[in-house]
């Protein structure tokens, strides 16, 4: 008798991934502490953190080494003095999205898909990050705010594919991408929803049986960008997470930045691409780093990606080999480099 009201009870809790969002390190103190790392070897830069704050979620921290500055994990979150370098081409929207956004929240830049910037928070906050002056402010509208988009997409038939990016798109309620998978799915020339997200690789325990569900579309096919830049990334419970959307029937790439002293060597993207195989993943893109303010550090000039795919395409099969892509104002698409 009394087990319906204690399974009520347990439904008001917040899940497991909730509670990790929730409770992430914000505070570069925390972080070094954890790490055994002694702070004033590498200053963290506070107006770094005051222009985009430290978030970095504690099973993402676990995978960091020990007493290791070079970690590739630490790098790609540690607001380095080096971010108030000013370079003077480096600029707060590089990609001139502005241009491409008809109604909030919808970026319609490329034949037969448009982007929605589906939740207005990330998991964790990637110091390389194209989007980290990005308004989200003004570009997640929010339920009722959605219906602009909706319509916009309702009235151009050209429209196959919707992409849910963000933010990331899987730091949302299950009950409000359900919804929004629901309108999306109600208009006929919608046939296809891919999900651009960090989550399944930062917190995997991301993956519930409810999100599953609710990722089974009736008609919809479904495929799942995921976003990782080391192996190391990838442990254990990670390599689960995706193997079960694979088994769901998912299709599951992977994209990356190619990032100064974190992946640019060889070894680095060759440990990568196997590790994604094993995890059920194949590698989509290798984007060069877009030239925004307070990320020169991490910048890999064309030269050195091509080099790098040279050497990749010597020793893996075609199919685990990234395509090397940039992007450009007004391309009809990403400019392939190699
Ligand atoms: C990257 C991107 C896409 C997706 O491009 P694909 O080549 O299909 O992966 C779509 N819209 C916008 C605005 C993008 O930035
Ligand atoms: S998860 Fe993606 S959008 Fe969010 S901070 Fe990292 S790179 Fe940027």
């Amino acid at each position: 008798m009394s087990k319906p009201v204690l399974s009520l009870i347990q439904s008001d809790l917040p899940e497991k991934w909730q509670q990790i969002l929730s409770d992430l390190i914000s505070e570069p103190k925390e972080l070094l502490d954890i790490l055994g790392l002694d702070g004033t070897d590498k200053p963290a830069s506070l107006a770094a953190i005051d222009s985009f704050p430290m978030k970095i979620p504690r099973p993402f921290a676990m995978r960091m080494e020990r007493g290791n500055w070079h970690d590739p994990l630490l790098l790609q979150v540690w607001p380095a003095r080096e971010e108030e370098t000013s370079i003077p081409d480096l600029v707060t929207d590089p990609l001139q999205e502005s241009r491409f956004n008809p109604v909030p929240g919808l970026l319609h830049k490329y034949h037969g898909r448009v982007l929605l910037t589906a939740v207005p928070h990330c998991a964790i906050h990637c110091r390389y990050c194209f989007r980290r002056h990005f308004d989200y402010a003004a570009n997640t509208p929010g339920k009722p705010g959605w219906q602009a988009a909706l319509d916009y997409i309702r009235a151009d038939g050209s429209i196959e594919e919707i992409i849910l990016s963000g933010g990331d798109p899987l730091a949302a309620s299950d009950k409000y991408l359900d919804w929004l998978l629901a309108e999306l799915e109600a208009i006929p020339h919608v046939d296809s929803i891919r999900f651009h997200t960090r989550l399944p690789v930062v917190v995997p325990q991301r993956i519930t049986p409810s999100l599953r569900r609710i990722l089974q579309r009736d008609r919809l096919r479904t495929s799942i960008v995921v976003h990782c830049n080391h192996a190391h990334e990838l442990d254990n419970e990670v390599g689960r997470a995706l193997s079960t959307l694979a088994a769901d029937g998912h299709t599951l790439l992977n994209q990356s930045v190619l990032l100064r002293n974190i992946n640019d060597n060889p070894a680095s993207l060759l440990a990568l691409s196997r590790r994604l195989f094993s995890c059920h993943v194949l590698p989509y893109y290798l984007h060069l780093p877009d030239r925004v303010a307070g990320t020169s550090h991490f910048l890999v000039c064309e030269e050195e990606g091509c080099r790098l795919i040279a050497e990749l395409e010597d020793l893996l099969p075609g199919y685990l080999v990234p395509r090397l892509v940039r992007e450009e104002p007004g391309a009809a698409h990403k400019t392939r480099i190699l």
